[in-house]
């Protein structure tokens, strides 16, 4: 068990419905700190790091293409175990297949129009943060009610 941060992006389909706050929402009440929220509008080049392990999939055009075409939001989240944690709260990529209470289950219907990225380990959240926030843009503040969130034992 150990503190950790790691990257969300609400997705342009999740803008162009109206669900941003309410998706962040899900996040802050699970109990999970928000270091850093920034809106952004992503690029090609961008989004060929971000999603390189697609580069050979017929669908990686389409789905970096669907990136842009809105903003998005990118927030930095941090809890025990939050990598998982957020993996887990998020569902399984194809939303038809999510779970209902998961985050994809309950808002969408689609395989890449699926609300949220959520970072799927330790080594990928550290690179996919420095590839979203710049280091005075995560903040390091004390939540007030920490202690009420875990106990002693737990990180
Ligand atoms: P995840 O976002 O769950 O980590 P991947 O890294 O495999 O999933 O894929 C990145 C994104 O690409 C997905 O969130 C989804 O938007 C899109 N995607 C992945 N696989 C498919 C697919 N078979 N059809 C359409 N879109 C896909």
């Amino acid at each position: 068990m150990a503190l950790e941060k790691t990257l969300v992006l609400l997705k342009p389909c999740t803008l162009q419905r109206a669900l941003a706050g309410e998706i962040i929402s899900l996040f802050e009440r699970k109990g999970l700190r928000i270091c850093g929220m920034k809106m952004m509008q992503l690029t090609d080049e961008l989004l060929s790091e971000h999603y390189a392990h697609l580069a050979g999939k017929p669908f990686f055009q389409r789905v970096k293409d669907s990136m842009m075409t809105a903003p998005i939001v990118a927030l930095c989240l941090e809890g025990v175990d939050a990598i998982a944690a957020v993996r887990a709260l998020a569902g399984p990529t194809n939303g038809r297949n999510a779970a209902p209470g998961t985050i994809r289950g309950s808002y969408c219907m689609s395989f890449q129009e699926n609300i949220v990225h959520a970072s799927d380990s330790p080594e990928t959240a550290a690179t996919e943060l420095k590839r979203f926030f710049r280091p005075e843009e995560i903040f390091e503040w004390k939540q007030a009610v920490f202690d009420y969130l875990y106990a002693c034992d737990e990180f």
